[in-house]
């Protein structure tokens, strides 16, 4: 049976996320139209402000609402020390683990040639820019330890060192 145009449109959006099948996408959607309509408009509320307030932080890439994310606006953090990680999940992991004070880097995302991600993808001219800022003397690369996370952080490392400045792999 097929759904109604309205129905099948919103089936089709929550297919679209990440982890959700067909059949979750289906019972979220009858969830959401039935027992949890109100729940429904405040999501609807949430995504929309969201997608108005939240950009990339011009500094890091980090998602960030205004200009500069939190953690590049706020003082006290360690200039030296530059942590380059793949995606804005990993940051609040390394957040979390309470050991790290300096700056970060989002590449969001690593080196997949075949996808074209290539380095001005992943925003590496921003990266070099930061850099030549002269005030980064260790640069730490948090990418994933995947294949290709590995390809992104040998990459990125060359580059780094080819300036002077140390790089540490973790
Ligand atoms: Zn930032």
């Amino acid at each position: 049976m097929k759904h109604a145009p309205a129905l099948a449109s919103l089936i089709e959006a929550l297919h679209a996320l990440p982890g959700v099948g067909p059949k979750s996408a289906q019972r979220m959607a009858f969830r959401l139209l039935q027992e949890q309509r109100e729940d429904a408009r405040t999501l609807s509320r949430a995504l929309e402000h969201a997608l108005g307030a939240v950009t990339r932080c011009e500094r890091c890439r980090m998602l960030a609402e205004g200009p500069l994310c939190m953690l590049c606006a706020s003082a006290g953090r360690d200039e030296a020390q530059l942590c380059v990680v793949e995606s804005p999940a990993d940051v609040i992991a390394v957040e979390n683990s309470g050991s790290y004070r300096g700056r970060y880097f989002v590449l969001m995302g690593h080196l997949s040639p075949l996808d074209g991600i290539g380095p001005e993808e992943l925003g590496l001219p921003q990266l070099l820019c930061l850099l030549e800022g002269g005030e980064v003397r260790e640069v730490i690369l948090a990418t994933n330890s995947t294949v290709e996370g590995e390809a992104t952080a040998h990459f990125i490392g060359e580059l780094v060192r080819a300036r002077g400045i140390a790089a540490s792999r973790i």
